[in-house]
């Protein structure tokens, strides 16, 4: 929470250019989230999205293949602090 403090700090005094290269240093040394696919498989047909032509094995994802993912993201330090 520390990080969100001096963020909105410095964004409240104006000092913006100082909350872009304080947010700039936070992400660079650890990843702040995190998007797994965990299924190709998807009923519907949304015109955007390209899964539908998209040529690919209709698969889920393992179990342990997540939990690996996971595990590998808590270990770079991954997440929001407290
Ligand atoms: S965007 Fe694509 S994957 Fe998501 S619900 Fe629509 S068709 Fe399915």
């Amino acid at each position: 929470m520390a990080f969100f403090r001096k963020c909105k700090s410095l964004m409240l005094s104006g000092e913006m250019d100082k909350a872009y290269h304080h947010m700039m240093n936070y992400s660079a040394k650890r990843p702040l989230d995190i998007n797994i696919e965990t299924t190709t498989i998807c009923p519907m047909k949304c015109k955007f999205c390209c899964n539908r032509i998209f040529p690919r094995d209709k698969v889920v994802m393992p179990v342990n293949m997540f939990q690996s993912i996971v595990k590998e993201y808590i270990s770079m330090g991954g997440g929001h602090s407290a």
